[in-house]
């Protein structure tokens, strides 16, 4: 069971999650919505065809579900791996990085993940699914390198400082949850321009590498995925409505 959640909500959105009293906070973002949404629907569909359950934690690009939501719905099917699928304008594509739940070592060793400030302050504590996203992580960073040829980092957040955004190191949705969540980003700029779409091309790829990653991190038996050039198809469909 595979949860994709294709990045951001339609609309602004602002609420506090009751378990942890941290602010859910999301806003929309184009044309990234738009692009991981298209890029989401392919994987999924390649994905059920070779085997496997997939839910989307969005039916449209132009959703909006909060952050405590998606994690809710992977949590209640008992997702093997949720994978938060982004893009980002404002980086170019020398930018490719993963997220895990369990971070990166400092000094030789992995230090807490969290959010939020004094009171509200909460740490992911559920080492064993930790270890098995950085693990996913891995195996995702490998995929999606040999299909965009492109290196990707396997890193860490900063959410500090950052306007309207809780302190801490670890993505909401991958806080809230109880499930191995990986968190993927790629850089986006094309030239100068912070709002062109990427090319079919670039989205293809990104997508390959996403499926080619999530088949290597949860195997099934026999399970081959669709070739870049399905997949290519898959894309450009969806890039035209
Ligand atoms: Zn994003």
């Amino acid at each position: 069971m595979i949860v994709i959640d294709p990045g951001h909500s339609g609309r602004s959105i602002r609420s506090r999650n009751a378990a942890t009293g941290l602010t859910d906070f999301d806003y929309p973002n184009e044309p990234e919505m738009t692009e991981v949404f298209g890029i989401s629907l392919c994987v999924a569909a390649d994905l059920r065809k070779i085997g496997y359950r997939v839910v989307l934690t969005k039916k449209k690009a132009t959703s909006t579900v909060s952050l405590t939501r998606r994690a809710q719905i992977a949590d209640t099917v008992h997702a093997d791996l949720a994978i938060s699928v982004h893009d980002d304008h404002t980086q170019t594509d020398s930018f490719q990085a993963v997220y895990s739940q369990r971070g990166v070592k400092h000094h030789g060793r992995y230090h807490a993940m969290w959010r939020g400030d004094g009171a509200d302050r909460t740490v992911f504590n559920h080492p064993g699914v930790a270890r098995k996203s950085a693990h996913y992580a891995r195996l995702i960073a490998a995929a999606r390198r040999r299909d965009q040829h492109r290196p990707v980092a396997i890193t860490e957040e900063n959410f500090t400082g950052r306007s309207g955004l809780e302190p801490g190191n670890l993505a909401l949705v991958q806080l809230l949850t109880r499930v191995p969540w990986v968190y993927s980003e790629s850089g986006a700029r094309t030239g100068g321009s912070t709002t062109r779409r990427i090319t079919t091309h670039d989205e293809t790829l990104y997508a390959k590498g996403i499926l080619d990653g999530i088949v290597a991190a949860v195997p099934v038996k026999g399970a081959r995925p669709e070739s870049t050039v399905a997949l290519r198809r898959c894309i450009a469909r969806h890039r035209n409505g």
